[in-house]
């Protein structure tokens, strides 16, 4: 089974975000995680800005557990941290 999430992957399921602007913003955990909530969350998730990647403090998201995953594993993991 697949575990990892591509670029291509990424821009293929993900065509609404404003890719272009900015690179794959997580490890490939992250990206499974941020998929996470892509998938229950897609309201929200429209929301999303590049400094989101950088901060995790976009307050459309608060309190949404997907997304404090995501965030969590970013703020500690070294891959995501090197972005
Ligand atoms: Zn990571």
């Amino acid at each position: 089974m697949r575990a990892e999430l591509t670029q291509e992957d990424f821009e293929a399921q993900w065509r609404p975000i404003p890719l272009d602007h900015f690179p794959l913003p997580a490890c490939s955990q992250g990206m499974i995680l941020l998929k996470a909530f892509a998938d229950a969350h897609p309201g929200p998730f429209e929301f999303i800005r590049p400094e989101d990647f950088v901060h995790y403090e976009n307050e459309a998201f608060a309190g949404i557990e997907e997304w404090d995953a995501f965030a969590r594993h970013c703020l500690s993991c070294h891959d995501c941290n090197e972005l």
